[in-house]
């Protein structure tokens, strides 16, 4: 089973009754167990894998303002003052650094695209500056690659995919938050509309307040309930190389993106590339989802593969209401594309001579849920008094996770929010409203 997660050890009791139950410890459930239990309530965080088992733990680890849609910029602001109190607040090492990112491109059109973005980086503060051909490479003196241009978002970073979920997770633990893993959310029991508790493969909790931070499942999970929440996977594949020379630390170009991890090692993709799977729910959700689909034609390759039969959109988990099926699939382990490891060592190696012989410690797949409109739902659901909804981060959750988090407890609790939360209401997605793609 690959990637893996810092493992973090289970509380042996479920409780009986507690303030909210979290459902999946990805880094959004974990971000939202810890502020919550911060906050003094009662939290269980329930995973029916381990913390950060999913996509949490499979992802690049970029912390970016960079480039994001303009309804996202106050709460990714939010998430990067979050990130640097972190570890010092719960004590461990997240991996967490300012690093800056560089982006370079040899294509006019995606410059331009990063250049017209620099008025959403001056409303917001965001340092970030255009580099031209020679400043590009300035930025990257180990490649042998040149480009036309690029940017630098000087205080950008990237965190450990490996620690972030485990360490909230932990650090939501130290606040007297409980944390369950191998145990996977069944159902929520209502009465008059309202939540009263949530049924797991380990017992009953009651509770008033629930948090579906359950990832690519959330949709499923909430669909028996009458939820409707508009929600598809795209797959990915990504690796991670043992240990090597430093050639820089976050660099993303037109042919591959890396990321350089606390041992040394890398984290290597090519940005963009993702299949589609049609799937039953694909299929459900093929309206809500077609203006991103033909905005992202060229980039996203489409195909029937595993997940149509089994997974959180296959065709049992559409037509039945099983639900031991969260438990039944403890971890979305999709196989990695072999053409797209071959791809991303042969592009890498070329760029970076010196790291000829480069060696691959392991790759893998994961599925990246998204939203029609590319921005997250981080709201109540509207149809059960108590049961809220954080998921569909479009495959940018990572670096805003303790921020939607954060957000998401502010909602439980009726605190006043920190950010706007209009942008990321369920009913955007339901009420008929115009979807308007964001960026990636
Ligand atoms: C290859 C790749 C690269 C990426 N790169 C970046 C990046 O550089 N920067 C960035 O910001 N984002 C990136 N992302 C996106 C980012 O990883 C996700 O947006 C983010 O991790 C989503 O977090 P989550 O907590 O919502 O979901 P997840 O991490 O998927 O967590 C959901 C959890 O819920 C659990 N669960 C589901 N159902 C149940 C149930 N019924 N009961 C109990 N538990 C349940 C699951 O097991 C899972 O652990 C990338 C993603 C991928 C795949």
């Amino acid at each position: 089973m690959s990637p893996v997660a810092d493992r973090i050890p289970s509380d042996d009791r479920l409780p009986e009754a507690v303030d909210v139950v979290v459902i999946g410890g990805g880094i959004v459930g974990s971000a939202a167990a810890y502020y919550l239990a911060k906050r003094g309530l009662s939290v269980a965080l329930l995973e029916k894998g381990y913390v950060g088992c999913e996509q949490s733990s499979r992802n690049w680890g970029w912390c970016r303002q960079q480039n994001r849609d303009p309804r996202e910029m106050p709460l990714s602001v939010l998430a990067m003052n979050l990130w640097d109190q972190l570890a010092a607040e719960i004590g461990r090492d997240l991996g967490f650094r300012r690093s800056g990112l560089v982006y370079t491109t040899d294509d006019p059109a995606v410059l331009a695209g990063w250049e017209s973005w620099l008025p959403v980086a001056r409303e917001f503060g965001v340092n970030t500056r255009m580099l031209n051909a020679a400043e590009a490479t300035d930025r990257i003196p180990a490649t042998r690659r040149t480009w036309i241009g690029g940017i630098h978002s000087i205080d950008d970073g990237k965190a450990e995919p490996a620690l972030a979920a485990p360490g909230l997770a932990f650090g939501a633990r130290q606040h007297g938050a409980t944390i369950h893993q191998g145990c996977a959310a069944r159902r929520l029991e209502t009465s008059n509309g309202r939540i009263v508790g949530v049924h797991t493969e380990q017992g009953y909790i009651r509770t008033d307040a629930v948090l579906c931070a359950a990832g690519a499942w959330a949709s499923r999970f909430l669909r028996p309930h009458g939820v409707s929440f508009p929600q598809a996977a795209v797959r990915q594949t990504a690796l991670r190389t043992k240990p090597t020379v430093n050639v820089g630390e976050v660099l993303y170009s037109s042919d591959f993106a890396m990321t350089r991890r606390l041992d040394g090692s890398y984290t290597l993709a090519i940005s963009g590339r993702a299949t589609l799977e049609l799937t039953p729910q694909g299929i459900r959700y093929a309206r809500e989802f077609m203006p991103q689909f033909i905005q992202r034609l060229k980039a996203v390759q489409m195909g029937v593969g595993a997940s149509f039969f089994s997974g959180p959109e296959s065709l049992s988990a559409l037509l039945t209401d099983n639900d031991r099926l969260f438990e039944q699939n403890r971890v979305l382990d999709p196989k990695p594309s072999a053409k797209m490891v071959r791809n991303i060592m042969a592009n890498v190696t070329a760029a970076f001579p010196q790291l000829a012989g480069l060696e691959i410690d392991h790759a893998w797949g994961a599925f990246v849920d998204c939203t029609p409109d590319a921005v997250p739902v981080i709201s109540a659901t509207g149809t059960i008094d108590g049961v809220f909804l954080a998921a569909g981060c479009s495959g940018h959750g990572f670096g805003v996770g303790p921020g939607i988090g954060y957000l998401a407890a502010q909602l439980i609790t009726g605190d006043t929010p920190s950010v706007d939360p209009t942008h990321f209401k369920l009913a955007r997605l339901t009420d008929g409203s115009k979807v308007k793609v964001g960026s990636l």
